[in-house]
């Protein structure tokens, strides 16, 4: 996400809060929301040229492609809006990791979106 993007990402949860969902990218329910399922889809298509490369958001292990992915956190405003933030969790820590320490990951990463931002 470039700053001018994170930017308008912010615009736009400051004035409707903020929707998040932590799925498999190939879960079929994104089909519901168009916008996330796009989303996830180009996330991983891009993987393997990523640059930088996308990593776990809980043990920064590198993702390269689909199959090192477990779950995604997708997060868009509440609003009409076509600006979705993602990131990644791997496979091993999807499997592996405490709930707890993957929930900390997650309000880590969308700290990083948004640093005045309160999740629970
Ligand atoms: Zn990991």
């Amino acid at each position: 996400m470039s700053r001018h993007d994170r930017r308008r990402f912010r615009h736009q949860v400051s004035g409707a809060g903020l929707l998040t969902y932590l799925v498999s990218p190939t879960d079929p329910r994104l089909g519901d929301v168009p916008l996330l399922g796009r989303a996830a889809r180009w996330w991983t298509y891009c993987l393997p040229n990523a640059l930088p490369p996308r990593s776990c958001m809980l043990c920064k292990r590198s993702l390269r492609c689909e199959q090192d992915v477990g779950l995604v956190l997708l997060s868009m405003p509440a609003a009409p809006t076509t600006c979705v933030a993602y990131v990644g969790l791997c496979l091993d820590c999807y499997r592996d990791a405490d709930w707890v320490r993957i929930e900390a990951a997650c309000i880590a990463a969308l700290q990083e979106v948004l640093p005045a931002g309160k999740f629970s």
